[in-house]
């Protein structure tokens, strides 16, 4: 049990795939590294679901739990746009949804970005519908889109290290 432990502490959680858990341990290691120099160490993530099937939302879920473990690089998801640093948009943009998601970017202090999460927000589904307002990008600008339907939580941090290596 002791081993167990030491392992545990040594080396973080491990699946029986060694490959993917170096892989992820390596971007994880990069992503810290990219907040660390362009966020000071914290970066605050506001996500608004304007209108989408949850998928989207449950694979973020998984970013915190003790296998992806986002907030101990320094991501944290906040619940007010005032203490956020970027937008992360899931969703068609629908017609209900759409004043909230442009409220909640007018909130967001500035220097801010929006990123998008998941193919639905390109404004593939449900287009011609007089409910749905999107692609976001006719309403906001995006500064990098991450794709999936639904994106698996080691392609949304992949993402969020592409997205840190553009600014
Ligand atoms: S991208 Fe796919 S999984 Fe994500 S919210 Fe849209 S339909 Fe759902």
């Amino acid at each position: 049990m002791i081993d167990f432990w030491l392992q545990r502490f040594q080396k973080g959680i491990q699946t029986q795939n060694s490959w993917a858990d170096e892989e992820l341990a390596k971007i994880k290691k990069r992503l810290k590294s990219e907040i660390g120099k362009k966020f000071s160490g914290s970066l605050a993530i506001r996500m608004v679901d304007s209108g989408s099937c949850n998928a989207c939302e449950a694979e973020c879920n998984a970013l915190s739990n003790p296998y992806y473990d986002l907030e101990r690089l320094g991501i944290r998801f906040v619940a007010s746009p005032r203490h956020a640093d970027i937008l992360l948009v899931s969703g068609v943009v629908t017609f209900n949804m759409l004043p909230h998601l442009l409220d909640a970017y007018e909130q967001l202090p500035s220097p801010k970005w929006v990123i998008t999460l998941g193919d639905c927000t390109q404004g593939t589904v449900f287009k011609d519908s007089f409910a749905i307002k999107g692609p976001v990008n006719k309403h906001l600008p995006v500064a990098y889109h991450i794709p999936g339907c639904p994106p698996a939580p080691d392609e949304i941090i992949k993402g969020l290290l592409g997205f840190l290596q553009t600014l």
